[in-house]
């Protein structure tokens, strides 16, 4: 059986032209699956037998709703998904005054094991397709009636970690035929792999690049984040150089304040010194607590940033939404497993 919704414009075409269909047809398919139908009977402009044809080949993917949670505080709502081989995955709906964010995940679980993330208890269990990654975006607006025009792959996984289906599914998500949703409007972020940076830069994406950096240092970042280990700061900087050279797109840098890990001075200091001459912002991010976690949110983040400004770095405190309802990445699914054990 084959996964229809994960098919481009132009595989579609060749798919249906194999099966003796016209182009346009192919176009019919690809609007249909990309308006969210949860059935082939629903395409009603294919004659029934190759509406027949098609369910005997090819799956439509239909997430299911398995959690639904509602802020109270300012309306966003975390999805937890059941997919159809019953792993589940989250995304959030954040409403700002400039649109609809829809922040998606890219993997059931992640290898990349962040020392502060919940996302990565338990390791990867698999890849998304990019029908799923799709649905997600999808049936997120269905569901909630509010039109998404933002997307940010910072829920669940290593998007550079799955580096074809995520290409993929920007086509799709892009596509004139489909959502058409501008890449300018979206941003992907990585915990700093730098060779696929490299092929990504290659791609020559208007999307924005958000690197997670967390720490300035190397003894700092290894010791959080273990995908810093064999490639290290300074390599990460002269590949986000390149990537800032060759795309001309302003990159991005997370950086979730902890107390006592990496919120000193000389932390600041050393990562205004790594910016320099590399055009990009600092997003300060309060870090979010996790149960499994020893890290505490850091009570410097003012401090921090002021320093980063006095010194020429452009940096923000992001404002936290969906505080009442878990809505960082990974917590949901937890704690659905946690529930979910006999
Ligand atoms: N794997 C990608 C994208 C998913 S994580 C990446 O590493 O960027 C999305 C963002 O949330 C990353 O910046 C990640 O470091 C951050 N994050 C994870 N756990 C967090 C926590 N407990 N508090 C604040 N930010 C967290």
């Amino acid at each position: 059986m084959r996964d229809l919704k994960s098919m481009d414009l132009e595989e579609m075409i060749s798919f249906l032209k194999e099966l003796e269909e016209p182009a346009f047809r192919g176009k019919q398919v690809f609007q249909w699956l990309h308006r969210g139908v949860t059935s082939f009977e629903e395409m009603t402009n294919l004659s029934k037998p190759l509406r027949e044809k098609l369910s005997q080949t090819c799956y439509i993917t239909v997430p299911q709703v398995e959690r639904k949670q509602t802020s109270q505080i300012d309306g966003t709502i975390k999805y937890l998904w059941r997919l159809r081989d019953g792993n589940c995955v989250e995304t959030v709906l954040m409403r700002y005054h400039h649109g609809n964010t829809v922040c998606i995940s890219c993997q059931v679980g992640c290898r990349m094991g962040c020392a502060f993330c919940a996302s990565t208890i338990g390791g990867k269990v698999r890849d998304l397709t990019p029908s799923e990654m799709l649905d997600q975006v999808l049936f997120t607006q269905l569901d909630s009636g509010a039109e998404i025009s933002n997307i940010v792959l910072m829920g669940i996984g290593e998007p550079l970690d799955n580096f074809d289906t995520v290409l993929r599914f920007l086509e799709l998500v892009n596509s004139p035929e489909g959502m058409n949703i501008g890449m300018r409007h979206i941003s992907l972020s990585t915990c700093g792999l730098t060779e696929k940076i490299d092929k990504l830069a290659q791609h020559q994406l208007q999307l924005t690049l958000s690197v997670s950096l967390h720490a300035p240092d190397d003894e700092t970042r290894s010791r959080i984040m273990p995908a810093n280990r064999g490639i290290g700061v300074e390599k990460l900087f002269e590949t986000c150089r390149r990537y800032f050279e060759t795309t001309g797109r302003r990159i991005s840098y997370e950086y979730a304040m902890i107390d006592g890990v990496n919120d000193s001075d000389w932390q600041a200091d050393l990562l205004v010194k790594h910016l320099k001459g590399i055009p990009g912002h600092v997003n300060l991010i309060p870090l979010n607590e996790v149960a499994e976690s020893p890290f505490h949110p850091s009570k410097r983040i003012r401090q921090f940033q002021e320093r980063l400004e006095r010194q020429g770095v452009t940096a923000t405190v992001r404002r936290k939404l969906g505080g009442d309802i878990d809505a960082s990445c990974g917590q949901l699914r937890r704690k659905h497993m946690e529930d979910e054990k006999p």
